[in-house]
């Protein structure tokens, strides 16, 4: 299981093995178990990032919990769990793609701080945010009553594109960590939510 929290720290301090690790939690997350036992630290976990003119490994700390055995992860909000690019560069790239309409250039754009960063990669963000739109539209509801309106766009297409400018009064980053603190997953999870 993994949770993300918010950080003060630069991802660059994270990189050099300076990041900080929220406390243990003080209550098992897992389902069937839900003591009100402090988890302990259980070691860490090496994980590739890729953000704007920078990447390499961080390091993830790892929580027991002393009553079922099961873990729990904490990554810091740059990250988006089973995505290597960072939060920003999802949020930034898909936004821009969105707003110039013309993948090609953005990912060009890109390239120059992202040296791997290709069209699949785009489209498969896109696609993802579209399919997402219903999952997306029940967590904004919560984190910004100003963004309920985005509810009555009709085209999964446009309702991506508004959601993408009107997050630009949100920090990606607490939205990334909001985000999943209410739903318990995240903006870029594989999710069918059933209307
Ligand atoms: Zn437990």
């Amino acid at each position: 299981m993994q949770f993300l929290y918010s950080t003060n720290e630069k991802p660059e301090a994270y990189l050099e093995g300076k990041g900080n690790y929220p406390d243990a939690p003080k209550r098992c997350p897992h389902k069937g178990c839900h003591m009100p036992v402090r988890l302990k630290k259980h070691g860490f976990y090496k994980r590739y990032i890729i953000l704007k003119g920078l990447e390499g490994y961080i390091r993830i700390r790892r929580y027991r919990c002393p009553v079922c055995g099961r873990t729990v992860s904490m990554l810091p909000a740059f990250c988006v769990p089973g995505f290597q690019y960072g939060t920003e560069v999802i949020i930034g790239i898909t936004r821009e793609a969105c707003r110039q309409g013309n993948i090609r250039r953005t990912v060009r754009e890109w390239g120059q701080h992202l040296r791997q960063i290709t069209r699949r990669h785009l489209l498969y963000y896109l696609s993802r945010l579209q399919r997402n739109r219903r999952l997306l539209q029940f967590g904004i509801n919560e984190i910004s009553p100003a963004l309920i309106r985005l509810g009555a766009i009709t085209g999964d297409k446009k309702w991506t594109q508004s959601f993408l400018e009107e997050t630009r009064c949100l920090n990606p980053l607490q939205f990334n960590a909001e985000f999943h603190r209410i739903t318990g997953k995240s903006f870029m999870s594989l999710y069918n939510m059933v209307a």
